[in-house]
């Protein structure tokens, strides 16, 4: 029981914004009660800096164990043979990667920001774009996809020490396979930032990363539908993951201590065991064959709004989805990503603007909003209701200036979301 009326009363309205609503933030989604029972524990109370069994605090016997608990779930969920659940978050988690791999003024060479990458892949705004120096791959205007051989071309000229694969709204499957022949071929590392599809990863509805890169980062909260946080994974490459890359680089550590000391004490303090005690109750969840299934119609709702915004005259970037979101071109219904977002929320509709490939907008205007259906899909959406939403939006958007169009939709909107709870109910377990 919340005594503090003041936050409990801001915590109620939250939570009949996300009930009323539809979310299609790519990067929400909705955790099950009891990974926020996990979260909400005793264990936020606990310092535990190092790692299971190597802690520089007492008392950490218990929180040694779940952190372990959560480290074998996920080498089980995504088949690694290194996993650190450290990270506070993927950008955490990225930081952690530089630190171990490269020094100031490396070059690096990642997806480029404005084209679906994330900031922490050299972008200018963010340490990794300053520390280092970044050079970018990105789509081509015609198909919206990435072309390899201009990959390797720029892996050729700029000998880079990182090659990143990875994005935030990139809606294609990677091919991972081409990275790592260009990553061989020029000695970089190849590093997989997965933290958008790893949920759909780990249902094995997509390519694993881990069987092709050098190493992979995460978030646990998006697809993955664990608590905000990141973490750092191997594959088969470990424990000697590079090879001759790693005689070149001259350092002759093993990689896992040099990222686990890159995590701490590199980048963070103590471990939040309260958040890694969630982390292993949604990895719990992710291994059970529901997961599976949730995954699947992910993909389908995504794939079946793709289409639904295409019929609607929507320009769709690459014309369609193989992941669990889309990226919209506004361009041809005269409206901008801050437009929509902005007007869309009058009706409790939650996207975000997002720049397009080869936009003419500002990053704070932009001509696109990224839409994903990870959150939609654990309320219980199934490809009706989302192309029921395409024609929600579409009324919005073509309507930008009539309010009561906008209010007509809004309450039918929150009329339809009554049918679905933000938690299951039937959800079973022990109170603690
Ligand atoms: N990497 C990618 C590809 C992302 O899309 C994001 C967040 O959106 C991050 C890293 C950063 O994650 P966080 O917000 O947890 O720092």
């Amino acid at each position: 029981m919340l005594k503090d009326l003041q936050v409990a009363a801001l915590i109620r309205e939250e939570h009949e914004r996300q009930q009323n609503g539809i979310e299609l933030i790519a990067s929400e989604n909705i955790v099950s009660q009891q990974l926020m029972q996990a979260m909400g524990s005793c264990l936020t109370n606990k310092y535990a800096e190092g790692y299971p069994k190597k802690r520089y605090y007492g008392g950490c016997e218990v929180v040694d164990k779940i952190e372990q608990l959560a480290i074998d779930r996920a080498k089980a969920l995504f088949n690694a043979e290194y996993v650190n659940v450290q990270p506070h978050s993927g950008a955490q988690a990225n930081a952690a990667v530089y630190l171990a791999c490269v020094k100031p003024g490396d070059t690096i060479l990642g997806f480029d920001l404005a084209h679906g990458g994330h900031l922490t892949h050299g972008s200018k705004a963010n340490f990794s774009g300053q520390l280092y120096n970044p050079v970018f791959y990105g789509v081509e205007e015609a198909t919206g996809r990435i072309d390899m051989d201009k990959v390797a071309a720029k892996a050729k000229e700029h000998q880079p020490k990182i090659i990143l694969c990875g994005a935030s709204a990139y809606s294609r499957e990677w091919e991972y396979e081409r990275f790592r022949e260009i990553a061989d071929e020029v000695g970089a590392i190849l590093w997989c930032d997965m933290a958008h599809p790893a949920g759909v990863i780990a249902a094995g509805l997509l390519k694993n990363p881990l069987d092709y890169c050098h190493i992979v980062t995460t978030t646990t909260h998006k697809t993955l539908r664990g608590p905000r946080g990141g973490m750092i994974l191997m594959g088969k490459d470990f424990p000697n993951p590079f090879g001759k890359v790693w005689k070149k680089s001259g350092n002759p550590k093993k990689m896992s201590v040099l990222l686990n000391s890159a995590v701490f004490p590199g980048t963070q303090g103590g471990p939040l065991e309260h958040v890694i005690a969630a982390k292993a109750v949604a990895f719990h969840e992710a291994l059970q064959p529901s997961f599976k299934t949730y995954q699947k119609q992910v993909v389908a709702n995504a794939k079946a709004m793709a289409q639904a915004f295409v019929d609607k005259g929507y320009k769709v970037i690459s014309g369609g989805t193989d992941n669990h979101l889309m990226l919209i071109d506004l361009r041809p219904k005269g409206v901008t990503g801050k437009q929509a977002e902005e007007t869309l929320i009058l009706a409790d509709i939650t996207v975000n603007k997002n720049m397009v490939p080869f936009d003419t907008e500002s990053p704070m205007v932009t001509s696109g909003m990224r839409i994903g259906t990870p959150a939609v899909t654990t309320r219980g959406f199934k490809e009706a209701d989302c192309v029921k939403t395409v024609e929600w939006m579409d009324r919005i958007l073509s309507n930008i200036d009539d309010a009561q169009e906008i209010a007509a939709v809004k309450a039918e909107i929150n009329a339809y979301m009554a049918n679905y709870p933000l938690f299951a109910s039937d959800e079973e377990g022990v109170e603690v």
